[in-house]
């Protein structure tokens, strides 16, 4: 196995260097625009109407917070343990959460649908594709609320606007936008990580006179055309911008590039597009599964996607093949005598990227016949400086002599107006601007959330995590008591299969309340000291996901600003890594002791 010539290796990462620093901005996560104000209406749901009802003043066991995978794994753990009383209360008119929103042509799952499905055995269900579209994945979210009798009791169309502790009754009071005031003894949270749009902060921003609307709320009305690919026929005479390049524009660009009369695609920062040779799913090979195989996957993934070994590798895509390319490398140094030290590991990591990059780039001239555009849509970063990508039609769709790359070389659009979109002081007429902007992280809690979480002695969640987040595995904060948090963040912090971080959480939850409502406890709440010790074990891990500051810009490095204490806490992972945590997390809620919490 090559290592890369040090020349070579000097050249790219000068050429790094110089991409990135074209694109730092003071404003960092400043810089986007909050769909607030006289933007509320990019929030609105395109889907389905709130259906009119009476507000309800009830007292609920459990109340999650968000009908997504992270609330819909909750809830279905919680009824097989036994607990009936659970209310989901959830903004968009069904359950799906990012699945519900994010109905984009092209939507699919980019982690195996094996794994990222979750509760698969539980549900007696299999995945048609590798990959499956959007609509695929919204019906098993579907299929789970059905099964575990989850819309019994939701609240759907339900934004809410205040959560707060009562501290006399010992229960929480769930305020929402449809005059609710609900009280809940225990409430689960899953609001997700990427869950509230953001705009790009783009001079004359809503001076744009003709269509538009973000991607996580698509337009069919407008665009004509459906959710599972019909095409979108009224786009035929349409000149359509589409702004921002990240995994959610690259999976619905195929599908502009043939619906609309002319595309214009703004791109500040090329993503990085590996193979995706998506396929149906074999029939033979699912007879061969055998019960606890979601199980045995998923642990599988995760140990060979987090650099550990195994013998088999049952998912073999993208994900497991850039660790397993590193681990190759490092057992190739050993074999020959290399010493394993954190150097060898390290250049052994850095080998194996330059390696797949170059690939990556090696690809965009084999596939896009224009030079110029093939040289714009390289990336010149490491693959996980950002979401990877993978699709075998994006590159693709540039060959089609209706869609035009704008490459704004690092910059951004510079400025929108009534007819269209400046760039380079060039003006691109278009009838319509598709929003592909991403979503708010890093941001407070509250920014985040849509809502603000008061706890004990009113002290807010935003408060409280204003210096960064403070917990006990993620899930348990001093001060707000009854309240579990479903996050990735000071847990497993398994990234590229976050539906796994879910459904182990679920179960966390569930065995908690039993054992509350077992023992007629009224408050279940971590200490001070266990939540101290738990970020004091978080503190001293190197191997956080958030934080190089070397990468160019993007939601994985604080927008390429200095990275804090703040920072490090509300991207970190148990040290160990997530495979540990799944099996320290599992003997910890098994052993009936629930460390580090008190049940009062
Ligand atoms: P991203 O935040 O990844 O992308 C936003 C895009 O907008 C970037 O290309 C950004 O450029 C660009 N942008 C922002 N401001 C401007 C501007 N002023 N001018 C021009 N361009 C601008 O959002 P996505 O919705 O694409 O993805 C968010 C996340 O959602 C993903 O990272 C992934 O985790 C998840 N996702 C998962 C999918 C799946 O699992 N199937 C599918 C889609 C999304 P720049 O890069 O320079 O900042």
């Amino acid at each position: 196995m090559a290592t890369t010539d040090p020349t070579e290796r000097e050249a790219l990462r000068a050429k790094y260097r110089e991409e990135r620093d074209k694109r730092i901005r003071s404003d960092g996560n400043e810089q986007y625009v909050q769909p607030t104000g006289r933007f509320a209406h990019f929030l609105d749901d395109p889907y389905i109407a709130p259906v009119p009802r009476e507000p309800r003043f009830d007292d609920v066991t459990v109340a999650i917070i968000g009908g997504g995978f992270a609330g819909l794994c909750t809830g279905a753990r919680l009824k097989q343990a036994g607990i009936s009383d659970v209310s989901i209360i959830e903004g968009g008119g069904d359950v799906g959460g990012a699945w519900y929103w994010n109905r984009y042509p092209g939507a699919m799952c980019d982690t195996a649908a094996m794994i990222y499905l979750p509760l698969l055995e539980e549900t007696n269900y299999l995945p048609t594709k590798k990959y499956t579209y959007a609509p695929e994945i919204h019906a098993h979210a579907q299929r789970i609320a059905t099964q575990f009798d989850l819309y019994d009791n939701a609240l759907l169309s339900t934004e809410i606007t205040d959560l707060r502790w009562h501290e006399a009754s010992a229960r929480w009071v769930i305020t929402t936008n449809r005059g609710d005031s609900i009280r809940a003894k225990f409430v689960s949270m899953g609001t997700g990580p990427l869950h509230r749009p953001k705009l790009p902060g783009i001079a004359g921003l809503d001076t744009f006179g003709g269509h538009c609307f973000h991607t996580s709320r698509w337009d069919y009305d407008y665009t004509g055309g459906d959710a599972q690919g019909a095409p979108m026929n009224n786009l035929a005479n349409k000149r359509v911008g589409i702004i921002g390049t990240g995994a959610t524009s690259i999976q619905c660009i195929p599908s502009l590039s043939r619906d609309s009369g002319e595309l214009f695609v703004f791109q500040r920062t090329p993503s990085s597009i590996d193979i995706r040779n998506n396929h149906a799913i074999e029939p033979v090979a699912l007879g061969e599964l055998e019960p606890g195989w979601q199980y045995a996957w998923l642990t599988n993934f995760a140990t060979l996607q987090t650099g550990g070994f195994t013998d088999v590798d049952y998912v073999k895509d993208g994900w497991t093949d850039i660790a397993q390319r590193i681990r190759d490398r490092i057992v190739a140094a050993v074999s020959e005598g290399a010493e394993f030290t954190p150097e060898l590991a390290l250049r052994c990591f850095e080998d194996s990227d330059d390696d797949k990059m170059n690939a990556i780039r090696a690809r965009v001239d084999n596939v896009v016949a224009d030079e110029a555009t093939a040289a714009a849509l390289k990336p010149w970063f490491r693959q996980l400086c950002k979401r990877p990508c993978f699709h075998d039609e994006y590159l693709d769709a540039y060959n089609n002599p209706n869609t035009h790359l704008i490459d704004t070389d690092g910059q951004g659009v510079e400025r929108i107006d009534e007819t269209g979109v400046w760039v380079n002081g060039e003006h691109h007429e278009l009838d319509c601007i598709i929003f592909a902007s991403g979503f708010e992280v890093g941001t407070d809690f509250a920014r985040r959330s849509g809502f603000e979480t008061t706890g004990r002695d009113g002290l807010t969640l935003t408060e409280c995590w204003a210096e960064g987040m403070q917990s006990l595995h993620g899930m348990h904060v001093h001060g707000f008591p009854n309240l579990f948090i479903v996050s990735i963040s000071q847990a497993a912090n398994l990234i590229s299969n976050v539906t796994h971080n879910l459904v182990e959480a679920g179960s966390t939850i569930a065995a908690i309340i039993v054992n509350a409502l077992d023992c007629d406890a009224s408050t279940v709440e971590t200490t001070r000291a266990a939540q101290d010790a738990w970020i004091a074990k978080l503190e001293g891990n190197e191997r956080g996901f958030l934080g190089n500051p070397e990468c160019t810009p993007g939601y994985y490095n604080n927008e390429g600003k200095a990275i804090g204490r703040r920072e490090r806490l509300n991207g970190s992972g148990y040290p160990d890594g997530p495979v540990a945590f799944f099996a320290y997390i599992d003997a910890w809620r098994n052993n009936g002791e629930f460390t580090g919490l008190t049940f009062g």
